[in-house]
């Protein structure tokens, strides 16, 4: 037995039939870019989260660019993030010339810690933009309300939680913007890269379209600088094919991270889930000590695992000149050393599922 990380070639080959006729069809089309499938998608899309608007691009890192952009986030602004997260939620924010605040997580959830942002907002702070790690959603209420007191918008970076719910609400649609990506290894990809931004503003929504086209406002007309981010038609076609089966592979994701924390107990640290919300298990992240001789240990017994993450974004070199050291978030540093992903995916049997946790408990003795 086998057991696959993603497995997302077994999925190809369940909607095999389904995503071939899709792609044939734009490829006989001939409307690679922006193509009906572009309008199509974002609808059901928009649909799905309850959001006003949903606007395609070319990546989830584009989407957090075009949302910075679009709030004109710029030189000497700083945006309120998480140091446990994937790099592209910082580097936008200074690839815009502005500057990551960094400010540490909760060790439940691992989302950025709600109550210490207060503290570091500044005459400066433009935007607060937490993170929905592991597909768990960020604590949305408690970090709007701080930034309604300042008037501040939040871009919540949901590039690994598109589909989870909080408090009947779903996630990119739980503040001014939302952001997510659908890279093929995201709990909804598409085959190659592909993202998308979402917000009920009618007005930052005709400008985020615009963003995406060169800045333009009607053929060969730029109101302001943009940048190319357009979703291929091709990825369109293969989301709406994945979009209708998207609800039934939440349902198992949700089953085999069940199993996965009754077969584990206290052995490890399990995810915690807040009871106010779901997760679409984007990542199954346990804390385990002595975590890199326990992956060696797995890749031994033939089961791939990964580490998200293993260094926060303050110790990164690229932010070096921030002047950040260890110590600056120990949360942050704590998680970093421990934490380890399991093999996470619909198609997980009972059997594989097993295979993990036992290999994993004889591991750890
Ligand atoms: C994957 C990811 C991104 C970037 O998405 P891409 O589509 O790979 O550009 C941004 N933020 C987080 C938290 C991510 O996991």
């Amino acid at each position: 037995m086998k057991v696959d990380f993603a497995n997302l070639n077994y999925q190809y080959e369940l909607y095999k039939d389904e995503i071939d006729a899709a792609i044939q069809e734009v490829l006989d089309s001939s409307q690679y870019i922006m193509g009906p499938q572009i309008g199509e998608m974002e609808k059901k899309l928009a649909d799905f989260t309850g959001a006003g608007h949903c606007i395609s691009c070319a990546s989830g890192t584009d989407a957090l660019q075009l949302a910075l952009m679009a709030l004109e986030v710029g030189p000497g602004d700083e945006v309120i993030t998480t140091p446990f997260t994937f790099i592209a939620t910082g580097e936008m924010v200074a690839h815009l010339g502005a500057k990551p605040v960094f400010t540490d997580i909760d060790e439940l959830t691992y989302n950025i810690d709600p109550g210490l942002i207060e503290s570091v907002i500044t005459p400066r702070t433009r935007a607060i933009m937490p993170v929905s790690l592991f597909g768990q959603p960020a604590d949305m209420n408690e970090i709007n309300a701080v930034a309604s007191d300042y008037g501040l918008p939040v871009i919540e970076d949901a590039a690994q939680s598109f589909g989870a719910i909080y408090r009947g609400e779903k996630s990119c649609n739980l503040s001014h913007v939302g952001c997510t990506s659908f890279f093929p290894a995201k709990p909804l990809g598409c085959y190659g890269d592909g993202g998308a931004v979402f917000t009920s503003d009618d007005a930052l929504a005709e400008k985020l379209r615009s963003l995406r086209v060169h800045g333009q406002t009607q053929r060969y007309r730029h109101a302001r600088a943009g940048i190319c981010s357009r979703m291929d038609t091709i990825q369109a076609a293969v989301l709406l094919v994945k979009l209708k089966h998207y609800p039934r592979e939440l349902e198992k994701r949700r089953r085999v991270a069940e199993l996965y924390s009754e077969q584990l107990g206290n052995a490890v640290i399990t995810p915690q889930i807040r009871d106010d919300r779901d997760s679409v298990w984007a990542q199954y992240s346990i804390g385990v000590c002595g975590r890199d001789a326990v992956c060696e240990g797995m890749r031994k017994a033939g089961i791939p695992t990964s580490v998200h993450y293993p260094m926060p974004l303050h110790l990164q070199e690229c932010f070096e000149y921030l002047g950040h050291g260890k110590g600056d978030f120990p949360v942050a540093e704590a998680v970093s050393k421990d934490i380890m992903s399991l093999p996470m995916n619909p198609f997980l049997g009972e059997e594989e599922i097993e295979l993990v946790s036992n290999s994993l408990l004889r591991i750890l003795g």
